[in-house]
């Protein structure tokens, strides 16, 4: 018995519009198709073990099969099957108003490849590659009659009774369009299995591949004899990691499912967190800190969203907070809420429980590390800080959880919590407002000279050098109390811990006001202000500056920060040129009376001050040295 119908809708032209809307994302067909067949067969295991006879439920596996004669790709399932009932039902009339549906609802919104599958449209997406579908299906249910329904993408069908399909299950045939061809390739279907369906959770077999191998015989030389056979490949790994409970895995468990993962990732994570939880929201994961460089990169391996074992994206932007995406790893949530347009989703209330459900967890677990084996964290501190200070400028409570863990570093390499910190360099880093002035090096190498002055005069300094610093700083000078941050070469070491007015001067005001002009004839003034200071003999006769505030404005600016320090960005780099007035130097290049010789010896003081702040360079570079060697 045959029999035609018609599919209710109203718009004629529904596939038309579905294909070229979806257009880019066609490989989801598979996903769908072949989650289908999971859920099918999940079905029939389910009702087999509340006691309906179902027949074998133990050799279920799900079959992909290219034919690239017939120009076609069958997914075959040993599931519940369907009757022409339920055919009418399901695939006609209920993914027809879910196709409508989605046509008026998503025409111009994008996330198409989460869209559809959520839609009672996932069926539909076969039309984004078939011109032609057929469903062979033969119910579980006894007595039941196989049925063929074929439908080639206009709202027409047909479907009848079906004599060749004998086994439980359903086949799903697409006869693929003459545009789509590249689908027939093996390694093409092969790769999209693999991106979807690696942790779904029934047995998945691809196609015929052919292999060459040794049957024990020989062939007329003597060598052992090859013969092609047709091997079923298996795709999928049906108990990944996370479905598992935290007390059967092993720590090399973990290190395994990372490379399963990451297949093409050589480096070990430094820790996971296995996230499971079942109220008020279902989620399970596990979570990777991978080594993180010192810059913020779009990472290329990818926190993976499943939904019940299937891919479903590996952009989680917006389910999870920005800092987490930094992490690796795997999310599976049904309670993410993926029929619904991305701009949504940070509204839904489920998706911000998910999202600070992660993030409190991510925190304790760094608490418990640091608490476990304060010596492995300070290992691991360098590769996770960044992390760290990305989260706890971005998420308040993360902060409040994370910061009495956070760590800071000095110059010797020592690492101290801020309350350890504020301790040390409470006696003697006070400065005359009782501001606790913690000094700072972005460049050890580079800034050694002021470093070295800093720690003759007792005073303790941190390294701040990954990009994220400036604002960090900033946000740690607005909750650490009376506290202020001073970069270790914005000032001479008097000054970068202001106790209370200093040294008298050995030069008059007078014998400055003269000598300002001479030094300044040496340097940029648009660049440099010359400034007088009172310093010991032992200090440098002139020296480089770069004033704080105007030198973190600069460094925002370079991460993005707009406003404000957009302005400061633009001004030219500013300078402070001190002069040690105390300096036997500075009395000769003023007592000097032959014009010529006194610039060349305040060209030559300026120089080597520049010099050791690595500004001087070319031309000037070339100068000083032929300068140096006449003066030798
Ligand atoms: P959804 O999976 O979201 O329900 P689909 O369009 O993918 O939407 O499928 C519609 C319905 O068709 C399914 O809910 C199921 O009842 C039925 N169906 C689809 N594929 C199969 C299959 N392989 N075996 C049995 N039933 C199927
Ligand atoms: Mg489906």
């Amino acid at each position: 018995m045959s029999s035609t119908g018609k599919i209710n809708v109203q718009t004629e032209n529904i596939f038309p519009i579905i294909k070229k809307f979806l257009y880019s994302d066609n490989e989801i067909f598979l996903r769908e198709l072949v989650s289908n067949a999971v859920d099918a067969t999940q079905k029939l295991k389910a009702l087999s073990r509340m006691g309906e006879p179902t027949g074998d439920i133990e050799n279920v596996s799900i079959e992909v099969e290219i034919d690239k004669v017939g120009k076609t790709i069958t997914i075959k399932d040993k599931g519940i099957g369907m009757t022409k009932e339920e055919i009418e039902k399901y695939i006609t009339q209920i993914a027809f108003s879910g196709a409508e549906e989605f046509v008026t609802k998503y025409k111009d919104k994008v996330d198409k490849n989460v869209v559809i599958g959520h839609f009672g449209l996932g069926f539909y997406s076969a039309f984004m590659v078939a011109k032609k579908v057929e469903i062979f299906s033969l119910s579980y249910k006894e007595g039941s009659q196989a049925v063929r329904w074929e439908c080639d993408g206009s709202p027409e069908y047909t479907i009848e009774e079906n004599q060749t399909h004998t086994q439980r299950g359903t086949h799903i045939v697409l006869h693929i369009a003459d545009d789509c061809e590249e689908y027939l390739e093996n390694h093409k279907i092969e790769g999209l299995l693999k991106k979807y369906c690696k942790f779904l959770p029934v047995e998945i077999k691809f196609g015929t591949k052919k292999e060459w191998t040794d049957q024990g015989e020989k062939d007329e030389k003597g060598e052992p004899k090859k013969t092609e056979i047709e091997v079923d490949n298996i795709i999928n790994n049906p108990s990944p990691a996370w479905t598992k409970k935290p007390a059967d895995l092993s720590d090399e468990d973990y290190k395994a499912f990372y490379r399963e993962l990451y297949p093409m990732q050589f480096d070990e994570p430094l820790f996971h967190i296995h996230l499971n939880v079942d109220y008020p929201f279902n989620l399970t994961g596990i979570l990777y800190f991978p080594k993180l460089s010192n810059k913020l990169e779009m990472p290329k391996d990818r926190i993976q969203l499943y939904c019940n074992q299937v891919f479903v994206t590996d952009n989680v932007e917006n389910i999870v907070p920005d800092f987490l995406t930094l992490l690796r790893g795997v999310i599976d949530s049904p309670d993410i809420p993926l029929n619904v347009s991305r701009s949504y989703l940070q509204a839904d209330g489920n998706v911000k429980k998910i999202a600070s459900h992660i993030t409190t967890k991510v925190a304790s677990k760094l608490e418990d590390l640091f608490k476990k084996d304060r010596a492995d964290f300070e290992k691991k501190w360098d590769d996770i800080k960044i992390f760290v200070q990305y989260g706890m400028l971005s998420d308040e409570k993360f902060y409040d959880k994370i910061n009495k863990v956070a760590l800071f570093k000095n110059t010797d390499g020592k690492y101290f919590t801020a309350e350890e910190y504020q301790n040390l360099i409470n006696s003697n880093q006070i400065d005359k407002d009782n501001k606790t002035v913690y000094l700072y090096s972005t460049n050890a190498l580079e800034q050694h000279a002021y470093i070295d002055a800093a720690k003759n005069r007792g005073y303790d300094v941190l390294i701040f050098d990954t990009m994220l610093d400036a604002h960090y700083i900033n946000h740690l000078e607005s909750k650490l109390k009376d506290a202020q941050f001073v970069r270790v070469d914005s000032d001479t070491v008097d000054k970068l811990i202001r106790k209370e007015e200093t040294t008298v001067s050995n030069l008059t005001e007078d014998q400055q006001k003269q000598l300002q002009p001479i030094i300044e004839g040496t340097i940029s003034k648009e660049q440099f202000t010359v400034q007088f200071e009172s310093l010991t003999e032992k200090d440098a006769p002139m020296l480089i500056t770069r004033p704080e505030f105007m030198r973190r404005m600069k460094d925002m600016n370079q991460m993005g920060g707009g406003g404000a320090m957009g302005f400061y960005g633009q001004l030219p780099d500013m300078y402070n040129l001190v002069v040690n007035a105390n300096h036997p130097l500075i009395a000769r290049i003023l007592n000097e009376t032959d014009a010529d010789k006194q610039n060349a010896l305040a060209k030559q003081a300026s120089d080597l001050a520049l010099l050791s702040q690595g500004l001087l360079k070319g031309e000037g570079l070339t100068n000083f040295i032929k300068r140096s060697v006449d003066l030798i």
